[in-house]
């Protein structure tokens, strides 16, 4: 469940240009910078992800909400049709 403070980000969306994805990246940099979100470990760290559009061919981010705990990937793979996509995903660290 999304709360008030990962509202916005709780929709799954698809990144069709490069310059949607420069630019949600950069929102997501921001996000993570005001601590609204946290980036997790995982296979691409968000800091060697450029802003040219010089990107790895395989980026897959995850970030989550501190405030409720939902989490969330960015996922991009340049070697398959799909364009890169942002998804809410499951959560695993469950608060009551
Ligand atoms: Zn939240």
């Amino acid at each position: 469940m999304a709360c008030k403070n990962c509202n916005t980000l709780a929709q799954k969306r698809q990144l069709s240009s490069t310059g949607e994805v420069t630019r949600f990246l950069r929102r997501l940099r921001t996000f993570v910078e005001d601590g609204r979100i946290v980036e997790f470990p995982s296979f691409t760290d968000l800091a060697d992800v450029e802003d040219d559009a010089s990107w790895p061919d395989v980026i897959e981010c995850s970030f989550g909400c501190p405030d409720c705990g939902q989490e969330f990937s960015f996922k991009a793979n340049s070697h398959k049709s799909k364009p890169p996509q942002w998804l809410p995903t499951k959560t695993t660290h469950h608060r009551r």
